[in-house]
């Protein structure tokens, strides 16, 4: 008797401590859709069009289901499938090609409310890399897998699988046959469009994720910093979230995301001071460039880029979406 007395007690304590953790009930999600030479002057009027629309539907998707209550993680899924199944970004169709002709694609997806994460490097052949990402996470006992051996575990667990032709757009080959020709370009040219998303649900559970096809004309085989925990994407609830875009192998360096989560937690910096000072002074001085999203445990948000555009977006609260494109 005395033994389910105190064992109620205990329940009832773990109940009832619950709102002392919960967070203000605020909520969003902020997005981006890559960080490059994104300039108004080369952008004809129905593709922008078509970016805004794209966006928006992204930030609706995630956002319908933190305004009803649904998890972080389950916003940002939704708004990476969205912008992963589009063929205007570099994730999923769409995806640049490496120097070898083909899509090799990267996806993360960490959870802040448990510092669980999943990521999968050079899949070849998932539809949605997040996807597989987010199954590594909740359905394996690791954080990253790659190649052949990710897609394995796809397969064992019903990922939908298709052929690498699939993400592999006209657009992006002609491309891919212009840089062929002018090989003494093939340096220069620096495609950015990867994709991500991070969330603050009302239960105070925050979420980030990211997926890419890298950057064009990448040796095959070359992991950039989607995929890795700390650089292109973090998320701790007791600080914030983050997801990145741009020069893969600055972010890597510098372990941006991560970086700017332990400015909040150790120097406790406000969210837009720490990342300014890891992406416009640490950045900006190793000479990456890109820019990140953020959201932190209060709902601040932040979307700093060092490049002439960035495609991104906020929906937060009840408030209406926004979306912006270049530097304004
Ligand atoms: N960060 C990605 C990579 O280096 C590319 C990008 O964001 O455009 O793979």
């Amino acid at each position: 008797m005395k033994y389910y007395i105190i064992k109620i007690i205990f329940i009832l304590a773990i109940f009832f401590s619950q709102p002392v953790f919960a967070q203000s009930g605020k909520f969003g999600i902020v997005i981006h859709g890559g960080a490059g030479t994104i300039i108004k002057a080369n952008m004809t009027p129905d593709r922008e069009a078509e970016y805004i629309a794209k966006l928006n539907e992204a930030l609706e998707a995630g956002h319908k289901i933190l305004s009803s209550g649904g998890a972080a993680l389950d916003a940002v899924n939704a708004s990476i499938n969205i912008m992963e199944d589009s063929p205007l970004f570099n994730a999923g169709k769409g995806a640049v090609l490496t120097e070898k002709g083909a899509a090799e694609l990267d996806a993360s997806i960490m959870d802040g409310k448990n510092l669980m994460a999943g990521a999968v490097a050079g899949v070849k052949h998932v539809k949605n890399p997040i996807n597989l990402a987010r199954l590594v996470m909740e359905k394996s006992p690791h954080v990253m897998m790659v190649g052949e051996g990710a897609e394995e575990f796809g397969k064992e667990n019903n990922i939908e699988m298709v052929e690498n032709s699939y993400f592999i757009t006209k657009e992006r080959w002609e491309s891919y046959q212009r840089i062929l020709k002018r090989e003494e370009e093939k340096k220069k040219t620096e495609k950015h469009g990867t994709v991500g998303a991070v969330a603050l649900d009302k239960h105070g559970n925050l979420a980030a994720g990211t997926s890419t096809g890298g950057m064009m004309m990448k040796k095959f085989g070359r992991v950039g910093d989607a995929p890795i925990i700390g650089a292109g994407t973090y998320a701790n609830n007791n600080t914030c979230a983050i997801s990145a875009t741009g020069h893969g192998e600055y972010f890597i360096r510098l372990g941006v995301a991560r970086d700017i989560s332990a400015l909040m937690e150790y120097k406790n910096l406000s969210l837009i001071d720490a990342a300014s000072e890891v992406t416009v002074n640490k950045l900006g001085k190793l000479g990456g460039d890109g820019g990140i999203i953020a959201i932190d445990k209060n709902g601040n948000i932040a979307m700093p880029f060092n490049t002439s555009g960035m495609y991104r977006g906020y929906y937060l609260n009840n408030e209406s979406p926004v979306v912006m494109i270049y530097k304004e």
